[in-house]
């Protein structure tokens, strides 16, 4: 059971951080070869050194989601570094600028999109090809945004995106399933992570933006945000033959709060 991913090879986006450093090194730990794909690649190299000190085997590469040279060629030297590709966790993502969208500039919406849409769009692209051979699990992360009436005041872009991602893995399904290639989307509520720390944005743009309250406590079940680790158990269950029928659909995971 604990390598019940031998021989297969794993791909991570934004996996030098947060919720795809905890899929790495889950999926690792589980046999998986894992390739690490982060933009900053001090990161994602100490996220292979993690996985290599505790005997898995990985790859760092430094790649940016949303340009399709970068991606295209890490998605590349992941597979042939193994000779295969079988799991694929298109992940990385950012928060963007969250402000009325009034406020909204223009190139932030387009940065959101682009690397939580349009990266997922093009993480799967070059993917395909590889999956395609033996078949396969995709996991995309999306959010409680995008997914629930009641959604954060100010994150246009980033729930847009998020629920964009969600009817982008719906389609993926569908098109798939013939390959024998699954799926499916993970909502997660509030997770422990750098995502607010990470936002990379312009002055302008900062000073445009409504802070992010961090939403301790909004978990009924627990009462506080998520981990890491929770989430890549779930990381997990979907990377996992214990998956075979589940395929096209979304998974909350979030105690609960996009029920409030
Ligand atoms: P994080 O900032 O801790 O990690 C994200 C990683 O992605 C970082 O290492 C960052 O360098 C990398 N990254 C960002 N843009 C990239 C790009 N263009 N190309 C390659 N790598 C890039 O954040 P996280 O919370 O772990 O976020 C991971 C995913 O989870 C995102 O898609 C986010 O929207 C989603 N999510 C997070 C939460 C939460 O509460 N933390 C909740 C729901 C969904």
């Amino acid at each position: 059971q604990q390598q019940q991913l031998k021989g297969k090879v794993a791909l991570v986006t934004g996996g030098g951080s947060g919720i795809g450093r905890g899929a790495a090194l889950r999926l690792a730990e589980h046999g998986a070869y894992v390739c690490v794909i982060d933009r900053e690649r001090e990161r994602a190299e100490i996220v292979r050194e993690e996985i290599v000190h505790g005997g898995g085997e990985a790859v760092a590469v430094e790649a940016d989601v949303s340009n399709a040279d970068s991606l295209r060629s890490a998605v590349v030297h992941a597979a042939e570094r193994w000779g295969r590709l079988d799991i694929v966790f298109a992940n990385a993502g950012i928060n963007g600028t969250w402000t009325t969208i009034e406020d909204l500039m223009e190139e932030d919406w387009d940065r959101t999109i682009d690397i939580n849409l349009k990266g997922t769009f093009l993480t799967l692209k070059y993917s395909i090809p590889y999956l395609k051979r033996q078949g396969g699990s995709v996991i995309i992360t999306s959010s409680v945004n995008g997914n629930r009436i009641f959604s954060n005041i100010g994150a246009s872009a980033y729930s847009t995106s998020k629920a964009g991602q969600v009817a982008f893995m719906q389609m993926a399904a569908l098109e798939l399933a013939e390959f024998g290639i699954r799926v499916n989307a993970i909502c997660p509520g509030a997770i422990k992570t750098n995502i607010g720390q990470n936002t990379n944005r312009t002055a302008e743009a900062e000073a445009a933006a409504i802070p992010v309250e961090f939403p301790e406590g909004s978990s009924p079940l627990e009462h506080h945000a998520g981990s890491p680790e929770q989430v890549a158990d779930l990381v997990l269950f979907l990377a996992s033959p214990q998956s075979s029928l589940i395929t096209g659909t979304k998974v909350y995971i979030d105690g609960a709060e996009s029920l409030l």
